[in-house]
């Protein structure tokens, strides 16, 4: 039997007291059982521009990871810093889950999925991360010709990239108590100018994680710390101190 995998189970016996085996079907094709979905959301690529032309994607499902932030894995829960920027698929509200996929009907996209969802075979997997450092799709590859987003995004990464980020916590543990500032500075220039954004260009609020990446209140998590608010002003805790 070439196309099944056979395997004795501990579990029973079949008739004749011979060990019950487990059959599995070994696929060749993709089921659309929907694993992969909960597993990673697709980083898209280039080519994967046409979706966004023909309105498959938009602000609305997409979001940013930029150069440098911390993202945790889904896997293993494993810290990894991202060596790229990437535009990934939004996950479903509270869920692990990409938000294109429906519990009973799998992906409601999956004529125009995007290349890495294409390309991923779970009975033969593939290395998703190769190609990613010249392949990626951009924020510039989206908004490239819209000077006024363009600014946006290029004053945003001077004033709180994840490199400066990353630096003024390498100082904090060090013990240099100016990074403190340093990191709070930068904390409330993403927290200001969304709004600011919003009201002045009519932008809609959540095109912001796409246009700015995600907010840093929420991604200082996976430096070790967290933002409380203090009537008007912002504090920073370590998480351990949460308990
Ligand atoms: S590729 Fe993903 S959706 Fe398709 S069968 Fe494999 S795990 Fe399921
Ligand atoms: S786009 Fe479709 S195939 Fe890709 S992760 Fe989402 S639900 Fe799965």
């Amino acid at each position: 039997m070439k196309d099944k995998l056979q395997i004795l189970t501990p579990q029973g016996f079949e008739k004749g007291d011979k060990p019950q085996k487990m059959r599995l079907n070994k696929k060749t094709s993709c089921v659309r059982c929907g694993k992969c979905c909960s597993e990673s959301s697709p980083s898209l690529m280039r080519e994967d521009m046409t979706l966004f032309v023909s309105g498959v994607l938009s602000y609305e499902n997409t979001y940013t990871i930029r150069d440098g932030e911390r993202v945790r894995s889904k896997g293993d829960g494993s810290i990894y810093e991202s060596f790229v920027e990437l535009i990934k698929i939004r996950d479903k509200e509270g869920a692990a889950v990409c938000v294109f996929y429906n519990e009973g009907e799998g992906c409601r996209i999956y004529e125009n999925r995007p290349s890495q969802c294409r390309a991923y075979k779970c009975w033969d997997p593939v290395n998703l991360m190769k190609g990613l450092e010249e392949g990626a799709l951009k924020r510039s590859d989206i908004f490239g010709s819209v000077d006024v987003v363009m600014g946006i995004i290029e004053n945003h990464e001077v004033k709180c990239s994840y490199k400066k980020l990353s630096d003024a916590f390498e100082r904090l543990a060090e013990g240099n108590g100016d990074a403190v500032e340093e990191i709070m500075d930068m904390l409330q220039y993403d927290t200001y100018v969304r709004p600011f954004l919003e009201e002045k260009f009519n932008i809609p609020r959540n095109a912001m994680d796409l246009i700015l990446g995600r907010p840093l209140t929420d991604t200082i998590n996976e430096f070790g710390f967290k933002v409380a608010r203090d009537g008007e002003e912002y504090i920073l805790l370590p998480l351990e101190e949460e308990k």
